[in-house]
């Protein structure tokens, strides 16, 4: 499949939508345009973007608002989101990667560098396709029935072990956080509240249930986790 990369833009003032819309598109990228929080929101549901780029001074909901939003439903948290503003003081840096955006450019910015950062981002969180049948050493997968079997025998994961197995084989081996897992598998507002303790032990449940295809799910310390696929072996 080669189809465009559909980017939502998200920006209320005239000459940055022209800049930004004009580079992506010169690209390569198809790109859909709201000009505020609600409409961006409204967008969403019906479109599926490849990566969100996200003005912070917006009318009616603001962009913080929106990405937490973003976050909190899992159909749109795994997202990459790039946050636009002029302002560029520490601290909105840090609200804004707390409500969990990907990456952050600060008005005035240079079209290059935007793309550049769009590339680098897409490149990260790129996920793969799986082919409907999955196998993996003793472990077959069906995605769409939601079936695992280990050694041709059925076995039984809850959904959020499911989740947790689909979302570290989609990542194609890159390391995940435990909190983008949170935010992947739980929604965000919920893993204000939910530990990341949760994590590590939906992640050992998972291990034990997949015998000896277990030793695939790595801890890599001090980031997360990670998934060896069958091709690094
Ligand atoms: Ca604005």
């Amino acid at each position: 499949m080669t189809s465009r990369r559909k980017i939502l833009v998200v920006e209320d003032e005239k000459n940055i939508i022209q800049i930004v819309t004009y580079n992506l598109e010169k690209e390569g990228y198809q790109t859909v345009l709201a000009k505020d929080g609600e409409a961006a929101l409204e967008k969403l549901k019906q479109e599926t973007p490849d990566l969100v780029i996200l003005d912070l001074m917006l009318p009616k909901v603001d962009g913080l608002e929106v990405c937490r939003q973003i976050r909190a439903n899992p159909k749109t948290a795994y997202l990459p989101v790039i946050m636009l503003t002029a302002k560029t003081q520490e601290t909105d840096r840090v609200v804004g990667l707390e409500v969990g955006a990907d990456d952050y450019v600060s008005k005035p910015f240079s079209p290059r560098e935007l793309v550049a950062r769009v590339k680098a981002i897409l490149r990260r969180t790129q996920r793969k396709e799986m082919p409907a049948i999955w196998k993996c050493g003793s472990v077959e997968v069906d995605w769409e029935k939601r079936l695992v079997k280990l050694k041709q025998k059925a076995i039984s994961l809850t959904p959020k072990e499911f989740d947790l197995l689909k979302i570290l084989v989609e990542s194609d081996g890159r390391v995940l956080s435990r909190t983008r897992l949170l935010e992947l598998v739980w929604g965000y507002d919920q893993a204000v509240e939910i530990q990341s303790r949760t994590v590590d032990l939906h992640i050992s449940q998972l291990r034990q249930k997949l015998g000896s295809e277990g030793k695939r799910v790595l801890t890599v310390t001090g980031a997360g986790y990670r998934f060896r696929m069958p091709d690094e072996d």
